[in-house]
C-alpha cells in the first residue's frame, strides 16, 4: 500500500508561531494567559494547560504580574485598549495575515462602502475582523447573500479559512445586488494550498483519511471537500478512531490535516496506518 501526504498537511505557520509562542511563555513565566484557546484542538489544548497555559474568559481573570497572550486569529481593538490600560505584558501572537484582513477591511470601510465579511458567524477570526469597523454584514452561505437588499457601495473580505467556491458563489449573489462592488480575496495561502492538495489526492487516492479535531472548522472543510469527490473519506481525531476496515482492497491512501492538527498526531495516525498495510519507507510520499 501506498500513502500519500498532503505536504502542506496541519499547523499553518500562524498556529505554529503561536503555539510556540506559548510554550515559550509559559516556561518563562510559569503560567500565561489566554482569551479562549489557541487552536481548535482538545490534545494540544491537554498539553499547552499541563505546560501552564491558562484560557480565561475575561482580561480580570489575568494576574497582573502574568502576560496575556492574544492568539493568532486576532484580538477586537477594544481587547487591546482595555490590556494595555491595565499595563499587562502583551504576547501579540496574531498572524501577519490576520492582521492584513483587518488593514483591508478598515481600508474598505475608509472608502465608504458597507463592508461585508464571508465567514462563519460566532468564530473567533470573525468576531475580531468585525470588530476593526462599525456594522459590518457577516454572510456564510449564499442563501444568507440571497436575504440582502440592494446597495450602492461595498466592500468584502473573507475569513482566511473559507472555500473559495462558497466565496465565488456568494460573490456570484453579490454582483446581482451591489452596484459598486470591491472584493478583496483574503483566503491565507496556506489555507489555499491545503485546499488544492486534498482536491488532487481525494480524486487520485482510493481512501482519504483527514486528521483534525470535530471542534476545527478548517477540518471539517477539509473533510467536506474530500468527501465531495471521494466518498471513502473519514475524519481522525487520533490514531484509535482508525478503523482497519476502512483499508480492505486499498492500494493508495491520502492523508491531510487541518491547520490547528499537531505534528504528533499526524504522525501517531500516520504510524498506525503504515503498520496496517505494511507500508514500506519509499512508499511514504509527500505531494
Ligand atoms: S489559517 Fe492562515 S491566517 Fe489563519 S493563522 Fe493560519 S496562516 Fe494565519
Amino acid at each position: 500500500m501506498k500513502i500519500i501526504l498532503a505536504k502542506d498537511a496541519g499547523y499553518c505557520f500562524g498556529v505554529r508561531e503561536a503555539v510556540k509562542k506559548a510554550y515559550h511563555e509559559a516556561e518563562d513565566h510559569g503560567e500565561v494567559y489566554m482569551l479562549g484557546h489557541i487552536v481548535h484542538n482538545e490534545n494540544v489544548v491537554k498539553n499547552l494547560e499541563k505546560s501552564g497555559t491558562k484560557v480565561v474568559e475575561s482580561l480580570k481573570n489575568v494576574p497582573s504580574d502574568k502576560p496575556v497572550l492574544f492568539r493568532a486569529h486576532g484580538t477586537a481593538p477594544e481587547v487591546w485598549d482595555s490590556a494595555k490600560n491595565k499595563k499587562l505584558n502583551i504576547i501579540d501572537a496574531t498572524c501577519p495575515l490576520v492582521t492584513e484582513i483587518h488593514n483591508e477591511i478598515k481600508q474598505l470601510d475608509e472608502e465608504g462602502r458597507q463592508t461585508i465579511i464571508i465567514g462563519d458567524h460566532g468564530h473567533d477570526e470573525v468576531i475580531g475582523i468585525a470588530s476593526q469597523v462599525k456594522n459590518p454584514i457577516i454572510l456564510s452561505t449564499v442563501d444568507e447573500a440571497k436575504k440582502l437588499k440592494k446597495m450602492k457601495s461595498a466592500g468584502v473580505v473573507t475569513q482566511s479559512t473559507q472555500m473559495i467556491e462558497n466565496v465565488q458563489n456568494i460573490i456570484n449573489e453579490l454582483m446581482i445586488k451591489v452596484f459598486d462592488l470591491r472584493f478583496v480575496n483574503t483566503i491565507c495561502y496556506p489555507t489555499r494550498r491545503n485546499h488544492e492538495q486534498i482536491k488532487s489526492l481525494a480524486l487520485k487516492c482510493e481512501l482519504m483519511i483527514v486528521i483534525g479535531s470535530f471542534t476545527s472548522a478548517n477540518s471539517k472543510r477539509l473533510t467536506q471537500l474530500a468527501l465531495e469527490r471521494n466518498p471513502r473519506s473519514h475524519q481522525v481525531t487520533c490514531g484509535e478512531d482508525i478503523n482497519e476496515e476502512w483499508f480492505k482492497n486499498v492500494n493508495v491512501v491520502g492523508i491531510s490535516a487541518g491547520a490547528s492538527t499537531p505534528d504528533s498526531i499526524i504522525n501517531e495516525v500516520t504510524e498506525k496506518i503504515r503498520k496496517i498495510g505494511n507500508v514500506l519507507k519509499e512508499e511514504l510520499v509527500y505531494e
